[in-house]
């Protein structure tokens, strides 16, 4: 398997990657990791005739605290990101979900700004970032613009980007005390994408009722869904088990997922509510200052 040919560029600057793929337009293709690009150029499912390699540009990878908030570069791996105190600490649920990307080898190459450039609704950082509000960072030659995650995604292989603009960094909030998140997911083997995923952000007020919470789930439908009415019957009160279940039903009403290789429709159903109901129960755990009970970094079994 040989991919058509291409004209290879390596650039050495932000400005320069914006400059050249303003130049070439669509016929341009950003490498960053390889690991959707490349095996998608060999099948021939992609062609281009430019190809501009971002790898050299180390100034897009980091994890930085500013704060209020977390700051990281697009180029960040998801064995950078797996592998931080600072993101376990301050947003353990982006943690959780470089723990289940891929596989070792997709994890020490695939990048963050990879991922969401690419997205395929079953990658797991979409759903995280729209639980916890991130802020995605794009530049074109003109200018920079800042873009909520919620409306970034867009459907299937489809973001608010243009062939013109460079993904530069995404930012999420920093937990602070009585606040805590969690992503889980389910997956046929290890290495496997997500048949769902279940990313919940929850934050603590007075006396432990919740003040602020978002769910959202992944490989559903296009885009991230945002499971509005589990977190509207849930805030204001003092959780128990049993209101995070009886909450969690009501995902079945505002899900039509896909059938797919991977799963039935009704099975999918099924385990968004079991594993956002656990996804909740875990953040509230997380912010309650206690471990989680169901995150595939507590469970010393997982074979990855
Ligand atoms: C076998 C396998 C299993 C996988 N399992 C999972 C999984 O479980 N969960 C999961 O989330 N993902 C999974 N992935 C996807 C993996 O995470 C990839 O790393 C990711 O989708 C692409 O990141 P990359 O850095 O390799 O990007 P590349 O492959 O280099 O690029 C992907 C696309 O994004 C564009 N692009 C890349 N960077 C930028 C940027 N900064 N700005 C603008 N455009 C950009 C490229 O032009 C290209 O169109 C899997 C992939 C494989 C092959």
């Amino acid at each position: 398997l040989r991919p058509k040919r291409f004209t290879y560029h390596s650039v050495s600057s932000i400005s320069e990657a914006t400059a050249l793929l303003k130049e070439l337009g669509p016929n341009a293709k950003i490498l960053a990791g390889g690991q959707s690009l490349v095996p998608l150029m060999k099948l021939r499912l992609v062609e281009f005739e430019h190809l501009v390699d971002i790898t050299a540009l180390k100034e897009l990878r980091y994890i930085r605290d500013d704060g209020a908030s977390l700051q990281v570069g697009a180029l960040t791996t998801h064995h950078d990101l797996e592998t931080s105190l600072l993101l376990r600490n301050n947003s353990p649920s982006l943690s959780d979900a470089a723990y289940v990307v891929g596989d070792p080898l997709i994890r020490n190459r695939g990048t963050i700004g990879g991922v969401l450039s690419h997205y395929d609704p079953s990658a797991d950082y979409p759903a995280v970032l729209v639980s916890l509000d991130a802020t995605i960072t794009i530049a074109s030659q003109e200018d920079e613009r800042d873009l909520g995650a919620d409306g970034f995604f867009e459907d299937f292989f489809t973001t608010q980007m243009r062939p013109d603009e460079l993904l530069l960094r995404v930012r999420v909030p920093s937990l602070q005390k009585g606040e805590g998140s969690a992503y889980l997911k389910l997956e046929k083997a290890v290495g496997d994408f997500a048949i769902v995923g279940a990313a919940a952000f929850v934050q603590l007020g007075p006396q432990g009722r919740i003040a602020r919470m978002k769910v959202a789930l992944s490989a559903v439908g296009g885009r991230p869904v945002v499971a509005e009415e589990m977190a509207n019957s849930l805030v204001g009160e003092v959780p128990t088990q049993k209101m995070v279940e009886d909450a969690a039903q009501t995902i079945l009403s505002i899900l039509t997922p896909p059938s797919d290789i991977r799963a039935s429709s009704a099975y999918r159903r099924e385990m968004a509510v079991v594993f956002a109901r656990r996804a909740v129960l875990d953040a509230i755990s997380r912010a309650e200052g206690k471990n989680p009970v169901f995150v595939a970094q507590n469970q010393p079994l997982r074979a990855n």
